[in-house]
């Protein structure tokens, strides 16, 4: 793919940026039957071959709890163990990876990540970024500094944990990751392809989910609003959390999640972010045939063309 799109972040200004405490104002404006939806220039993953691989697909505990012995957390199912969530997307031999669990490294070793040229944030929760020193790895194939994503309440957070990725290089060569931070106001263009944030509820806080073409990726979300729902129209794939059957504060539950599915009606949809009350075989014979779980290692090869175009 050529790399045409040189600045497409978005020039709605103040209107368009994150805001951590609401909901409001949107990031962009919800696309209308007239309006373009990809800035002007940006490859909207046309053409792209897109693959997505799910590195973990767990709530924050993983699955097995330590010290639970559940039916589910003693599973033989290997689909049944699972890791905190976190996802790694491959395009134009490009690999991008979507946090950074704190099983990373055993992450990245199993899914043969040996390559990470970007890294997006959704949110700064423990079980999302608490990987992040095994980054370093990276900036030694790499050669240099790695670019991060994330909104610039999430850039903060991470500065705040981790001030030695962002400290200017030593005097003293550490072996440390190197940061360059890139703040998320509104779509972007991410080597080639074009990013669109989506602004979603995680309880009273907030995360961001991310469309790329015809793929979504909604992880910690209590809610899809009206804004984000016209913005994840038309999609192949769709990648959102369904903790459980029963309800939770920050997170979607299973009924909330199938309609929300039924609104989208994306060609497939998968759960993820799962706790230790799913067993994967029961929950999915439970499911209507296009909505199938998450699991550790599971790959996806999303059209990148709209369903709707199909
Ligand atoms: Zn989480
Ligand atoms: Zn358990
Ligand atoms: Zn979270």
């Amino acid at each position: 793919m050529q790399q045409e799109a040189k600045a497409v972040t978005t020039s709605a200004g103040a209107g368009a940026r994150l805001v951590s405490a609401g909901m409001s104002p949107p990031l962009a404006p919800p696309p209308t039957e007239n309006a373009p939806v990809a800035p002007r220039g940006a490859a909207d993953a046309a053409g792209s071959k897109l693959t997505i691989t799910v590195l973990g697909s767990g709530t924050s505990t993983g699955v097995p709890m330590i010290g639970c012995h559940c039916p589910v957390c003693t599973s033989a199912d290997p689909r049944d163990r699972r890791s905190r969530s976190s996802l790694a997307v491959h395009y134009d031999e490009h690999h991008i990876l979507i946090d950074c669990s704190p099983e990373l490294r055993l992450q990245a070793l199993a899914a043969k990540l040996d390559r990470v040229d970007a890294v997006v944030f959704t949110h700064a929760h423990a079980d999302h970024i608490f990987g992040l020193d095994d980054l370093r790895r990276y900036n030694s194939i790499l050669g240099g500094p790695l670019p991060i994503h994330a909104s610039p309440e999430t850039l903060t957070a991470l500065r705040r944990f981790f001030p030695h990725a962002f400290a200017k290089p030593a005097e003293e060569r550490l072996f440390r990751p190197e940061l360059e931070p890139h703040p998320i106001d509104g779509p972007f263009d991410l080597l080639g392809t074009l990013w669109r944030p989506l602004e979603l509820p995680h309880g009273r806080g907030a995360v961001l989910g991310f469309r790329i073409g015809a793929f979504a990726y909604c992880t910690d979300c209590s809610d899809v609003p009206e804004t984000a729902l016209c913005q994840l129209q038309g999609l192949d794939v769709l990648i959102l959390d369904a903790l459980r059957p029963k309800p939770h504060p920050t997170h979607l539950c299973f009924s909330q999640a199938l309609a929300i599915i039924e609104r989208l009606k994306p060609r497939r949809a998968f759960f993820t972010h799962l706790s230790h009350d799913v067993f994967q075989a029961e929950a999915e014979a439970n499911l209507p045939p296009h909505v199938r779980l998450c699991y550790d290692g599971l790959t996806l090869t999303p059209d990148v063309r709209s369903a709707a175009d199909q």
